[in-house]
């Protein structure tokens, strides 16, 4: 245990002396970013600025609109196209596990000095310098520690920012990654600036009707099978033409399925088409950790947390169903 902990300490040093001797940055995170993504990414910003860093903050274009609940960031700052001296910057890529999740080639192929800072238990370390804390509920959990180690005094706006990844990463301080740690850090980012309540309401009352309109197709489609293990529903391009509603309203669909009695896995398979690589994206819960999601997730390139994952693919809704159960039991066997 203290090998590891002295490990943690030893990267997360690394990373200050990284930032505290580097002048420009480059920051990024995964794609169809969530609240994890878009707060760390924010924070981490507003961090380096109050260092006196020249930092950017980077999205592929396909990203935006980003998901409605996340749109009250600030985040207008954000570039679509790489900075012109993006050779001289130093990149870090936030609540990224895996280098394949960053849509544009630039990052990928560049000889940029990476920083790779992340809580996914299955993060590839392709950074030059891992930060990667498996025991963190959330990358925001991360970068909290980070601006304590760095001296930074947290302003409201990193706060909110902070805030928003621990809400949503923990499902509101519910699920099994919530511990003493993160409600601790809850209580500092409240004397720092944060109205729970206001969060709250704009993460999760700020809803366009589309958006339920999109909820309620896809809750009539549920399909409970394999005895009850899987629940699953799919969302289709009719969907969102029927409704009016974008990809990015599908967020939160998902809590609902797992709330089934006796799910060990909740499902949606939802069509992509504007922001998309794949013609497919499979998100995945396991309600009790009896099923590893980020197992099946990987079978098809993806990846996650045991009990969240997700992978993009060209199967079709019943493809994917047929896999899920038939991993579902594999797993169940072993
Ligand atoms: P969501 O279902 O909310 O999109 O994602 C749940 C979790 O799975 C998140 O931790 C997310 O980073 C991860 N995840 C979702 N899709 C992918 C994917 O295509 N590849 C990898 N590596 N992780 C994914
Ligand atoms: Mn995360």
């Amino acid at each position: 245990m203290t090998e590891a902990i002295e490990l943690l300490t030893s990267d997360i040093d690394a990373v200050a002396e990284e930032i505290r001797a580097g002048d420009r940055f480059l920051l990024t995170t995964h794609e169809n970013p969530d609240g994890d993504a878009l707060g760390s990414l924010l924070a981490t910003h507003r961090i380096l600025e109050s260092l006196g860093k020249d930092s950017v903050m980077f999205l592929a274009a396909k990203e935006f609109p980003l998901p409605v609940e996340y749109r009250f960031l600030p985040l207008e700052e954000v570039f679509h196209e790489p900075p012109a001296d993006i050779s001289d910057r130093v990149v870090i890529f936030l609540d990224c596990g895996n280098i394949d999740r960053i849509p544009v080639d630039f990052l990928k192929d560049g000889d940029n000095k990476v920083i790779n800072i992340d809580h996914h238990h299955d993060n590839t370390r392709f950074g030059q310098i891992n930060l990667i804390d498996v025991n963190a509920s959330c990358t925001a959990e991360v970068v909290y520690d980070l601006a304590g180690l760095l001296g930074v005094e947290l302003t409201a706006e990193v706060a909110n920012a902070l805030y928003v990844g621990l809400v949503t990463d923990t499902g509101k301080f519910m699920y099994e990654n919530t511990d003493a740690r993160s409600h601790r850090m809850a209580a500092g980012l409240i004397e720092a600036g944060v109205e729970v309540n206001e969060i709250y309401r704009r993460l999760y009352e700020h809803a366009p009707l589309e958006k339920l309109k999109l909820l309620a197709r896809a809750l009539e489609r549920i399909e409970v099978l394999d005895d009850g293990r899987l629940a699953v529903t799919n969302i289709s391009s009719e969907d969102y033409a029927a409704t009016g509603a974008s990809e990015a309203l599908t967020e939160g669909v998902i809590d609902h399925l797992r709330t089934i009695d006796g799910a060990l896995v909740a499902a949606v398979v939802r069509d992509q088409h504007d922001s998309g690589r794949a013609t497919r994206k499979v998100s995945m819960r396991s309600t009790d950790g009896r099923i590893d999601v980020s197992a099946i997730a990987r079978v098809h390139g993806g990846g996650g947390h045991q009990r969240a994952a997700g992978f993009g693919t060209d199967l079709s809704y019943e493809q994917v169903v047929q896999f899920l159960i038939g991993e579902i039991s594999s797993q169940l066997k072993t």
